[in-house]
């Protein structure tokens, strides 16, 4: 039975095509805060931490277990579960159309050391209580829908990475904090390491994918806005920095005849932090690392070393800033009597924008419901960049206390989970709906 109950006046969303403006449903299906709390609360168990936190990075005894949980409560909602050849752990739940591609919602489990209880789990919390309100409600989509937790995201976007294709060799004999490495962990949580290629999926095979994480940054909760619709997850650019002066005696070698590559550096490291500063937007620019040689205190540096990293959601904006910082970095070389050399590391990761018509999804959903939002890029890495790639993805951002995150101290209230989620359902609902004026 096909009951498109009160789907909070999106019933005009034509995705991907604005939704129109409609008045809010009276009494619109919202997620349960103490639901999703009791599961939050539940999956905390596995890998606890002294600090009420969680350390339960990927294939650790606490990330089996965790897994183990969140395999039954998929179960116990009807889902009919898969682990893929990644060791992502894919909950189903058929459409009544046949033919029709997946929605594809979820976000991962596994912490950093020393993690809390919100990063990832949130999402996947939040993908169980929309199959919760679906079952409740009796409603059944057109698409299939698949819950999905990743393997390993804070590894390396692991689970994620196999989904699009693009889980290397290399990447897979890195060792993980479990002590073993990423191919023994995938083979201990169930996948199947030497048939990585099995966990791909093309374009075209996923008819979207939707994220909801909390925003580890504290534009939301010190802005009191409710939800975050995410434009994109950054690009990431880093160089290694050489500023090259002469080593000298510190005692002999008088201040004016100095060319002291740690002044230099010094001098650097404001005018990145001032050049980031000063232009319009939210570029960010940081020096996180440095290294003077030969390292002594009586010893004028010769060499510093140092990093630079820049993230922007705009590839042409991160080329800007970093222009910006070279003619910064030549006048100060001049005025040093130094040279100062730009290296750039291949860990590049572009930008990685959302979907258009899934943002406007996300903002018709929250403006359905009566909450704010606000729309902003993730600073942080997610598996939503990685399924930009490969299909129309939205990602939904709810508030972090204090914006502090990858720490036990992380928090979200139930309220803004279940903000959260009610948004991710309804959103659901419009991309299933929606699909059926484009044929997709
Ligand atoms: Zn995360």
């Amino acid at each position: 039975m096909l009951r498109h109950t009160v789907i909070a006046g999106l019933s005009a969303a034509l995705f991907p095509f604005l939704p129109l403006a409609t008045p809010a449903a009276d009494d619109p299906i919202t997620a349960s805060p103490e639901r999703m709390q009791g599961r939050i609360d539940a999956l905390a168990r596995f890998g606890a931490n002294p600090e009420g936190g969680v350390s339960r990075v990927a294939f650790s005894d606490a990330d089996v277990e965790g897994r183990a949980w969140l395999a039954q409560e998929m179960e116990a909602l009807g889902l009919e579960v898969r682990v893929d050849a990644a060791g992502n752990i894919i909950g189903r739940r058929a459409g009544s159309e046949r033919g029709l591609k997946p929605i594809l919602f979820g976000s991962h489990i596994d912490s950093v050391p020393g993690g809390g209880n919100y990063d990832g789990q949130v999402g996947v919390v939040g993908a169980l209580e929309v199959v919760s309100l679906l079952n409740e409600h009796d409603i059944v989509t057109r698409h299939p829908l698949e819950v999905v937790s990743f393997t390993d995201e804070e590894g390396g976007l692991t689970g994620s990475r196999a989904m699009i294709g693009k889980l290397t060799d290399a990447a897979m004999d890195t060792m993980s904090h479990s002590g073993l490495t990423v191919r023994d962990g995938i083979a201990r949580v169930g996948g199947d390491p030497a048939n990585i290629e099995a966990a791909a999926q093309k374009p075209g095979d996923i008819a979207a994918f939707l994220e909801l994480h909390i925003e580890q940054g504290a534009y939301l909760h010190e802005g009191d806005i409710d939800i975050g619709v995410v434009e994109g997850i950054v690009g990431i650019r880093w160089w290694d920095v050489t500023i090259t002066g002469v080593a000298n005696h510190a005692g002999t070698t008088p201040m004016n005849r100095r060319q002291d590559a740690m002044v230099a550096a010094a001098r650097l490291a404001l005018a990145i932090n001032q050049t980031a500063n000063d232009l319009e937007g939210r570029q960010v620019a940081t020096v996180g690392r440095i290294q003077a040689f030969p390292g002594a205190p009586n010893v004028i540096p010769g060499e510093v070393r140092m990093s630079l990293e820049i993230r922007d959601l705009d590839a042409a904006k991160m080329q800007r800033v970093f222009d910006l910082i070279e003619i910064e970095a030549n006048g100060i070389a001049d005025e040093s009597g130094t040279s100062i050399e730009f290296g750039e590391i291949d860990v590049a990761s572009p930008p990685a924008p959302t979907d258009e018509a899934m943002r406007d999804v996300i903002a018709g959903a929250a403006g359905s419901l009566g909450l704010s939002h606000l729309y902003m890029p993730s600073g942080a890495g997610h598996d939503a960049q990685d399924m930009a790639m490969i299909t129309p993805t939205g990602m939904i951002f709810v508030p972090s206390v204090g914006g502090i995150s990858h720490s036990p101290h992380e928090f979200t209230s139930a309220e803004d989970m279940a903000n959260g989620a009610s948004v991710l359902f309804h959103s659901i609902l419009a991309v299933d709906r929606g699909n059926e004026q484009t044929g997709r």
